[in-house]
């Protein structure tokens, strides 16, 4: 009946608040019913929700004026419990049991963390309890933040390796034009080939920090890695249950995923982008190298420079020779043992074709 096996459902802090910022229990309990028909029908879901400091925020009144951290500090700590024990009440109803899973960026940097969390949400699963993850907003500040919570459902996607990432929000898909004008219509397929540049409307959600900008550039990294992505309006009711059926006619837009996928050890590579801590430049043989498509690893014959310091293992990044970086990958050797061997021949590559990510 349903075309997927394992998903993830992203659910935005704008379809779990209600207008004046509260939570809006109606809703959470009709997206509870639908990952409840899901798992019933033996499909393995985890769910990543906002909507923590929205319904702290409703929860208390401060005396004086809290700056930006502190804020979000105070009512994350406050409004995830509540968030997850709604949750948790609303699973119990239908003899489903959750469980709570937080997480920061920095969990995802460390292969062994990543590791770990992947181990804990596979346990859960097999023993039919579903996820639900959001960042820890407590300990997750300034740069150590995810971007929003699109980006971590796109990192748990891949990790857990869904056949489907749903981002609800509160609109339908992606349009060809200004949704507001009368003839804009939603694009129901994105391919590689598609330019979204010009469709994708950049305002942000009130309550959330995500965009339309950044959840397409999360969706395309994504279906890259073999993943499909379904973005539509978690405000419609029935929304998850009608977008599983084949054929499905509600409203999205749907990004097809790469026949090609990266394995789990380059997706890993590929979202720890973030963490790197040095260039490698290398030459246009090297560049030109790289695009046959046998498998071809960093040669230090092809490094012209070195920038920034990191030690073995450590992620970096590629540039070519136009300073541009066109992808991201795991030293085989330390900054200054690199810097001794730039130019030569016959040594071990810097980075080898398995740790290599290419955009
Ligand atoms: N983690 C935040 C929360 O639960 C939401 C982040 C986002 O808006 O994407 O409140």
């Amino acid at each position: 009946m349903f075309q997927y096996k394992r998903i993830a459902v992203k659910v935005g802090s704008n379809v779990l608040t209600r207008r004046d910022g509260r939570l809006d229990i109606t809703r959470m309990s009709a997206i509870v019913d639908q990952i409840a028909e899901l798992h019933r029908h033996g499909l393995k879901t985890v769910l990543v929700s906002s909507g923590a400091v929205a319904s702290g925020r409703g929860e208390i009144n401060v005396g004086k004026k809290l700056d930006t951290v502190s804020a979000r500090q105070l009512y994350s700590a406050v409004g995830q419990a509540k968030l997850i024990n709604r949750y948790y009440e609303l699973f119990r109803e239908q003899g489903i049991t959750c469980g709570q899973v937080l997480t920061t960026k920095e969990n995802f940097s460390s292969r062994k963390h990543y590791l770990n969390q992947k181990h804990c949400m596979e346990i859960m699963l097999e023993n039919k309890v579903i996820p639900i993850v959001n960042e820890n907003d407590t300990i997750s500040v300034a740069e150590l933040m995810f971007t929003d919570n699109d980006e971590l459902s796109g990192l748990i996607a891949a990790m857990m390796k869904m056949d489907v990432l749903i981002i609800l929000s509160d609109v339908d898909g992606i349009y060809d034009g200004d949704p507001e004008l009368p003839g804009s219509s939603i694009i129901r397929e994105v391919g590689k080939e598609h330019d979204l540049s010009r469709c994708v409307q950049s305002a942000k959600s009130s309550f959330g920090r995500g965009g339309m900008l950044t959840k397409c550039h999360i969706a395309r990294k994504v279906a890259d890695e073999g993943i499909a992505v379904i973005i539509a309006n978690g405000r419609r009711n029935d929304i998850l249950l009608d977008l599983l059926k084949k054929g499905s006619a509600v409203p999205h837009t749907r990004f097809k995923p790469s026949d090609r996928p990266a394995s789990s050890l380059k997706k890993w590579i590929a979202h720890s982008e973030g963490f790197a801590r040095g260039e490698i430049h290398i030459n246009s043989g090297a560049v030109e190298a790289l695009k046959c498509p046998k498998a071809t690893s960093i040669l230090m014959v092809g490094v012209v420079r070195i920038a920034g310091d990191f030690e073995k293992d450590d992620i970096v990044r590629i540039m070519n020779d136009s300073g541009e970086q066109i992808g991201v990958g795991c030293a085989a050797y330390g900054r200054s043992e690199a810097e001794r061997l730039i130019g030569m021949r016959d040594v071990k590559p810097l980075i080898h074709y398995d740790y290599l990510y290419l955009f």
